[in-house]
């Protein structure tokens, strides 16, 4: 990083904004993705970002873009730093734009249901600020305390509760990004538009690579008046789907429908199923809504369940889920017991996602190093469904740890695509996934995104090797 650009970030944002101790370097080498951890856990020495930069304004954020822009120096955006493919491993050349020092709520607006925040706003603290006034975003990933608004944007994230309330996409309103020269842009001013392509789209999902997200304003809902559980066990992943199938075509919409198979039935329910599962998969679902619509709720999704053979769960396992359903084991303590483990979440039709679960789990459990082959499902469309799956290998050598990492994600990969299904349902591509994103864009879709990154930022400036493969 050339000096004169450090001295240049500090008279435009001042000295207290612009880092370059050791500590802000090194806190801000890679995100949450598992091979940064174990990379850095076996002592490797991962790239620090030649500089952080932590605005506190829109201004600032164009100001620090300028000088990027006149200098030539690429630039990473930095969230919370939650992500899990990658798409954050800055080098010396590199401007780190840490947003978490922006942080403001800017205006809930309680009458059209609308609530701004700065993009550095903390999930779970912008959940709280319209929580206060009875209303929700409804926006739940499971990271939602070491996430912000603009990293929800920039990964297009799903949350817990889409299946009725969406996805991030059908969840913003309007985004206020700063593009790779400086430009402000505000994207999306009325409920819907048909002013040409929806622009929005340029900057969800696009993990740093278009610009800095710096606004968000997000539609809201009303708190719901009722919420209520149901379980079932399910005696196939195919009757199960055909029942959420059911649930969902009749238009029943509960928040949360996860169905799990048979093996993470024991995993993660063990206390509350042991004398009952026999084996099965279950069904866990979360109701929310007028409490008259959730009582005709509970009853349609019983006697669709029963008309599919599924049976009543044990009731305590809703809200077993609810309380512990953020919890999430530490890499290192895995590394240290020998153990690689990731989830990889994928989706497709009803039609293709059985074929989909039985070739990615058979090929999953051809590694020799596999202990765990697992799914479940976790966001239901009228259309189709996802896959979450767990894969956990054992091995003494961290070298072989990363190597069957990066077979077990070829596998699902390969298995998703070769049945037609989505290669990325929700945790985006970053420098993981990049090379198979090509499965759900074809070789058109890619290059004509590479066009449009060309257009929007000439010089490649923003996060500069994600997202897109190399050409
Ligand atoms: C335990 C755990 C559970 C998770 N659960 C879920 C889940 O339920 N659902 C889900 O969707 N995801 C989940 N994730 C993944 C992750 O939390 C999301 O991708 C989240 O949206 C990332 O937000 P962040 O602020 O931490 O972004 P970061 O990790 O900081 O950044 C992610 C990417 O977006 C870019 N970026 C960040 N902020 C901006 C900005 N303001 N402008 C432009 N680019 C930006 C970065 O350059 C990077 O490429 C989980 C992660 C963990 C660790």
């Amino acid at each position: 990083m050339k000096s004169e650009v450090i001295a240049k970030l500090r008279k435009e944002i001042g000295d207290g904004k612009v880092h370059t101790s050791d500590d802000a370097l090194d806190e801000r080498r890679f995100d949450y993705w598992v091979v940064s951890h174990l990379q850095n856990w076996r002592g490797e020495e991962l790239p620090r970002p030649g500089v952080v930069v932590r605005p506190e304004s829109t201004e600032e954020v164009q100001a620090i873009m300028r000088v990027a822009s006149v200098s030539k120096t690429p630039v990473v955006p930095y969230g919370l730093g939650s992500g899990v493919c990658g798409g954050i491993r800055p080098d010396p050349s590199v401007i780190l734009v840490d947003l978490s020092s922006m942080n403001l709520v800017r205006e809930i607006d309680e009458t059209n249901l609308l609530a701004s925040f700065d993009a550095g706003k903390q999930g779970l603290e912008a959940e709280e600020a319209v929580a206060a006034l009875g209303l929700t975003i409804g926006h739940w990933p499971q990271s939602i305390a070491v996430s912000t608004v603009g990293g929800w944007v920039s990964t297009r994230a799903a949350g817990q509760f889409s299946t009725a309330y969406g996805n991030i996409e059908d969840i913003v309103y309007s985004i206020e990004a700063v593009l790779p020269n400086g430009d402000l842009v505000h994207l999306g001013k009325a409920p819907r538009a048909a002013a040409g392509p929806d622009l929005r789209h340029i900057l969800l999902g696009a993990e740093g690579i278009m610009g800095i997200v710096t606004g968000v304003t997000l539609a809201l809902r009303r708190q719901p008046e009722e919420r209520a559980y149901s379980a079932f066990y399910t005696p196939s992943l195919a009757a199960g789907f055909d029942a959420q199938r059911a649930i969902v075509q009749s238009d029943w919409l509960p928040p949360v429908m996860r169905q799990y198979d048979a093996s993470e039935v024991t995993r993660n329910f063990r206390d509350l199923t042991a004398e009952t599962a026999n084996d099965r998969g279950l069904l866990l679902m979360v109701h929310e809504g007028p409490a008259s619509r959730v009582a005709a709720e509970l009853e349609a999704v019983a006697s669709i369940a029963a008309e599919h053979g599924l049976e009543a769960a044990p009731e305590e396992l809703g809200p077993h889920w609810m309380n512990g359903r953020n919890h999430v084991p530490a890499w290192r303590d895995l590394f240290e017991r020998n153990l690689i483990v990731d989830t990889i979440e994928v989706s497709a039709s009803w039609s293709q996602i059985e074929t989909i679960y039985d070739d990615a789990i058979a090929s999953l459990l051809e590694v020799d190093s596999i202990i765990i082959a697992s799914a479940h499902s976790s966001h239901v469309y009228r259309t189709g469904i996802n896959l979450y799956f767990t894969f956990l290998a054992r091995h003494e050598d961290s070298a072989d740890m990363e190597a069957t990492y990066l077979d077990c994600w070829r596998r699902v990969m390969e298995a998703t695509a070769r049945h037609g299904g989505g290669v990325a349902h929700h945790h985006g591509s970053g420098r993981l996934r990049k090379d198979y994103i090509v499965h759900d864009l074809g070789e058109t879709g890619v290059s004509l995104l590479r066009s449009i990154k060309k257009a929007v930022d000439p010089h490649g400036l923003m996060n500069p090797g994600n997202l897109i493969p190399d050409e």
